[in-house]
Parts: structure tokens; sequence; C-alpha cells
């Protein structure tokens, strides 16, 4: 697994970009506009600067990380990455048309996660077709930066593969 692309830009998804760019993936970043994708990336700029003031974090680090993330104009710029994880807003008519548009430009084996608090993943994967082995959500928690643990959820079609891989 190489890159991963984040849906939304707000509070979580800028946060689950931060972590996964810190961590050596090239990350892309997608939200309903151009402004929000560059306000979120300012938010990680902004993080990533603090941590580098209180020394946790050295600059070649930073600029390392800030390097491996772009945003994602558009759907069709989903079909090199090797996981997709969705944390837009929390509705499901929302989430349910962002998977429809979505999962017809994606690779075969790329994996489908969620950061839904509430929603479930077996109803999310109803709406990706063929792709529901491939759904499992990834719930992260407030501050992602600073908090380390990370819920994996099966939906009821998530495969023994896509546990295993995103665990
Ligand atoms: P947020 O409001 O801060 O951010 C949501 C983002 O989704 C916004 O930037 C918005 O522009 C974007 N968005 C809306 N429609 C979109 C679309 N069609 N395509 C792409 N982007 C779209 O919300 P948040 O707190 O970051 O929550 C995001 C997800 O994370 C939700 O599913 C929520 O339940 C979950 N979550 C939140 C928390 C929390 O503490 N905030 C914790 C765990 C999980």
């Amino acid at each position: 697994m190489k890159n991963v692309a984040v849906i939304g830009a707000g509070t979580m998804g800028n946060g689950i970009a931060h972590v996964c760019a810190l961590a050596g993936y090239d990350v892309g970043l997608f939200d309903v506009s151009k402004d929000r994708i560059e306000a979120g990336l300012a938010t990680i700029n902004g993080n990533l600067a603090r941590r580098v003031r209180s020394g946790k974090l050295s600059e070649a680090d930073r600029d390392a990380a800030l390097s491996r993330i772009r945003g994602v104009p558009s759907y069709e710029g989903f079909g090199d990455y090797d996981l997709i994880i969705e944390s837009a807003v929390e509705d499901e008519q929302v989430k349910r048309k962002i998977y429809q548009s979505l999962c017809p430009h994606l690779k075969p084996d790329c994996l489908v996660g969620t950061n839904t608090s509430s929603i479930s993943i077996t109803e999310i994967a109803s709406s990706v077709g063929d792709a529901a082995d491939r759904v499992i959500g990834m719930h992260f928690f407030n501050p992602v930066p600073v908090m380390k643990l990370v819920e994996v959820i099966n939906g009821l079609a998530t495969s023994k593969e896509t546990t295993d891989r995103t665990m």
C-alpha cells in the first residue's frame, strides 16, 4: 500500500491526511471545492508547524510530509489510490452519493474505508455495487494526530483480506 485518498478535508479528514503523510504515504485530499481542500491543507500546515515548534517533529520530516499531500480535484483522480478513507459530513445520503460517484473510478483492489461514527458499514457497502467486500469502517478519534486508537469495523460483506490489509 503506497497511497491513500481522504474524502472530506474537515476536522477529521485533515487529521487523517496529516497522520497518513507523516507515516510515509502519498496522500490525496478531496472535498466539495478547491477552497475546502485548501482550508484543510492550511490546517495540516499549521498543526505540523506547531509540532515543529514544540520539538516533536523535525523541519525535514514536516517538509517531507507536506510534500506528500496534494489536492484531488475530481473523482477521476481516484484511480491510482490503494486506500480511500471517506470522512465527509455524517449524512447517509451524502455518503451514498459520494460512493456512487467514486466507485467507478477505483482500482479493482482499492480498499474503501469510512470514518463514519454512526452509519452502518453494511448500509454504506450496499451503495458500492460489487465493491462491498472492500468496504470497512476505520473510525479515528479527534484530534486524529494525537489519538492513536482507530477502531476497525467490518460490515456483513467485508472480506477477511480487506480486514487484514486495513489492520
Ligand atoms: P466536518 O464537518 O469537520 O468535515 C466534513 C467535511 O466533509 C467538510 O469539509 C465538508 O465540506 C465535506 N463534505 C461535505 N459533503 C462532501 C462531499 N459530497 N464530498 C466530499 N466532501 C464533502 O466533519 P468531521 O467532524 O470531520 O466528520 C467527518 C466524518 O468523521 C463524519 O462521518 C463523522 O461522523 C466522523 N467522525 C467525527 C468525529 C469527530 O469527533 N468530529 C470523530 C470520529 C468520526
